[in-house]
């Protein structure tokens, strides 16, 4: 009696190898096909104009203009070998997606005929409308044009289709007035300003072969596969991408079966198939396997220099959902898209690196390159602990609330995993143990005093939000569906920060004299010392955790996205952010409204949703039955006492759905964030209870008459 069929879910899919994808492909072969790297531009450009270019590209020098025309000849010739017909900038507009506006390399001639063109000027600059796309305010109405700018650190990408293909061309988004309305800026200021902050330190130290430093990420990508026939049976699914009902199944992820189980056969193939467009398109992608939940699953590339993986990460979860549908399948990417069962999150894995291809958070194998990792990791130390904040509102999401101190996800309280190892070590130091000075060898750490500082940290800990990794901070609460840039543009910025005040002392000592060793030991020293409160290595679920970090420790505690984001523009963030130059004043109170905005429509969909669903859904499909077991003049204590009970679960859902009704159509007042308080306060409290009475109702009303997929149903049927 469902609209939808169980089996015809299980049996709708079909393996579509292509061609070009059959097993005899070798990797090499593929990687990087559809990439214009720059060992392709250097083939197809003059000597001159290549290191006009590669200055731009290796030393961050502004594009010649005068050399643009070429580059953009070479760049459309290569597209068009490719088969491209059209080219795109590619940006990120504050929606969090990418977007993109296609026009033709087609250009008429006056005589009936077309030429293919494409200048400098196309491919430096182009004018979107700016007006559709969030600005906080940034964009005056009488002035709302906006424009994308050429990003030639990030290479431009052939984006394939089942008719034809694109030449993408990363680019940035700005106001007319130069003021940022997209990710990628800031994340690009935000990376010189690590670069101008540490290059000082590391020339200190006297060690690095390497002129120029950036952060490294490596994200790790969880999601859902569902069955496409489910899918769009579920209007909360396809409106906000979470399911807003659903009763729990009688088998959730207990039976810890399907963590790193084997790969049923159509996921696989669905999984092979986004890897090898991905791999293309010159994403590394390297891991996959089962999550904990069931239907869940995560991808993993190798790590990248920031902004190219943050493009990347872009890339890979839209292949992820284009890919899907040629299985029957739909990949969620929602953090939460089903109540009771783990979330998705995505993981960045943040170091920096020279551009001689050094760690600088790699453990050393001397006690002089262990001096300098000590240094570095302090200042990450100490950077966690005086912006907890901003880290935490990196994250903030209506969809992220759901996850983040859950019990299955990180809190939402920022504090940092060291490892027994590193801690004892940093313990040492800071109690005077490890000696230092000449006495004591350099810090102790050449000695026998301190054991060796761990080259591979063994031990793990999943309920820590920021953990050290053996080479790489972990920072684990950004959520599955949020762009990377903004949680890198704050870790970078922070750590910039951070870098630059410790460099400043550490001259300050050796201008007084002090030698590096001492100075450094010192320092490292007072550092740690001064913000251990945030280095954790327990249970971070644990409600001991929660008092001992608000009460003892005093941490910060921001539960819910709104408490958090109310602290953005705060006067020591907006500083910070002036200050290194990645967000003005200005740019960060527009971000701060966008985010307010994001969350109050976000859970005003919800809202709605729920009502429409529970109006014009679940109400019919109680009636329904409470129909059939009235029709017949019962002889049974059973079907009267069924009826009862269906009679009054659908009053509580009547009642709380006149409650929710009432909610979604008041406003709490005229300011986007009033707005947002609103709906965080009034409306999700009253969606909660539509869908306590609609899932007891589900747990009581025949099958038959149910009209939603269940999550027994999504969750199992692959
Ligand atoms: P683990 O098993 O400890 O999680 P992996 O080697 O699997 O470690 O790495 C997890 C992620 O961390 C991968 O995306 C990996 O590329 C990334 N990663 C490794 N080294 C770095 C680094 N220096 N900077 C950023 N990310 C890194
Ligand atoms: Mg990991």
């Amino acid at each position: 009696n469902h609209d939808f069929d169980v089996i015809s879910a299980a049996r709708n899919w079909r393996v579509e190898a292509s061609p070009a994808f059959l097993p005899n492909h070798v990797v090499d072969e593929l990687f990087a096909r559809d990439v214009l790297t720059l060992e392709g531009l250097k083939a197809r450009l003059s000597k001159p104009v290549y290191k006009s270019l590669q200055a731009t590209l290796e030393r961050g020098e502004t594009l010649d203009p005068g050399i643009a025309d070429t580059v953009a000849l070479a760049m459309k010739n290569w597209a068009m070998e490719k088969g491209a017909t059209h080219y795109t900038h590619w940006f990120q507009p504050l929606t969090g997606a990418t977007a993109e506006k296609h026009d033709s390399f087609v250009s008429p001639t006056g005589d009936g005929q077309a030429i293919a063109t494409f200048s400098g000027k196309e491919l430096i600059q182009a004018e979107p409308d700016a007006s559709s796309f969030p600005s906080g305010g940034l964009r005056a109405t009488f002035e709302a044009r906006g424009y994308t700018a050429w990003d030639p650190s990030s290479p431009a990408f052939i984006m394939r289709h089942a008719n034809g293909a694109t030449l993408c061309i990363p680019t940035a988004f700005a106001s007319w007035t130069g003021e940022a309305l997209d990710n990628k800026t800031p994340l690009l200021r935000s990376t010189e300003a690590l670069n101008k902050a540490v290059t000082p330190a590391l020339r200190l130290f006297g060690a690095s072969e390497g002129t120029r430093v950036g952060s490294t990420l490596g994200a790790e990508q969880e999601y859902f596969l569902i069955a496409e026939e489910y899918f769009y049976r579920r209007p909360d699914l396809v409106m906000t991408g979470r399911t807003l009902f659903g009763a729990q199944p009688p088998r959730g992820q207990e039976l810890e079966d399907h963590y790193f189980g084997a790969i049923p056969d159509r996921v696989l193939s669905f999984m092979t198939d986004a890897e090898m467009q991905l791999y293309t398109l010159g994403i590394p992608v390297k891991t996959r396997h089962n999550e904990v939940a069931p239907g869940q699953f995560e991808i993993a590339p190798i790590f990248e220099q920031s902004n190219v993986a943050a493009d990347h990460q872009q890339l890979i979860m839209q292949v992820l959902r284009n890919t899907a549908r040629k299985y029957g399948l739909v990949a969620l990417l929602h953090e939460k898209p089903f109540a009771g069962v783990n979330g998705s999150g995505k993981h960045c894995n943040w170091s920096m690196g020279t551009n001689a291809g050094e760690n600088l958070l790699e453990p050393g194998d001397t006690p002089h390159e262990n001096l300098q990792f000590l240094f570095f990791c302090s200042a990450v130390i100490k950077a966690v602990d005086e912006h907890q904040d901003l880290l935490r509102i990196s994250v903030a999401s209506a969809s992220n609330d759901h996850r983040l101190g859950a019990n299955e996800a990180p809190p939402a309280i920022l504090s940092i995993f060291l490892g027994t190892e590193l801690t004892d070590i940093f313990d040492r130091l800071a109690s005077g143990e490890g000696g230092r000075g000449a006495e004591a060898g350099l810090l102790g750490l050449g000695s026998s005093v301190l054991p060796p500082l761990p080259r591979h940290a063994g031990d793990r800990n999943r309920t820590s939000p920021f953990a050290f990794t053996g080479n790489k901070f972990e920072f684990r609460a950004a959520g599955s569906s949020q762009s990377i840039s903004m949680p890198i543009t704050v870790l970078n910025t922070i750590v910039a920060d951070a870098v630059s005040g410790l460099t400043s002392e550490l001259e300050a000592r050796l201008t007084r004299g002090q030698d590096l060793d001492s100075a450094v030991g010192e320092l490292v020293k007072d550092t740690y010392a001064r913000h251990k409160r945030i280095v954790f290595n327990g249970d971070g679920y644990s409600e001991e955790w929660h008092r001992e970090a608000e009460h003892e420790r005093g941490l910060l505690n921001l539960r819910t996205s709104l408490d958090a984001i109310e602290h953005l523009t705060d006067e020591k963030n907006a500083r910070l952010f002036e200050r290194f130059g990645v967000l003005s004043e200005r740019e960060l109170a527009a971000r701060q409204e966008i985010m307010y905005d994001q969350y109050f429509k976000t859970v005003n969909i919800e809202g709605e949703t729920t009502e429409y669903i529970a109006q014009t859904m679940i109400l019919p499909a109680a009636a329904g039955y409470l129909g059939d077991l009235c029709a017949v003049k019962t002889l049974s204590r059973a079907l009267d006492a069924t009826a009862g009970e269906v009679a009054g679960l659908t009053d509580e859902l009547y009642d709380a759905l006149q409650v929710l009704r009432q909610q979604n159509s008041a406003l709490g007042g005229d300011e986007m964030h009033e707005k947002a308080y609103h709906v965080r306060n009034h409306v999700l409290p009253a969606m909660i209870q539509v869908r306590q009475a609609a899932d007891k109702l589900e747990e009581v009303v025949a099958d038959k008459h149910w009209p939603l997929p269940t999550y027994r149903q999504m969750l199992f049927v692959k």
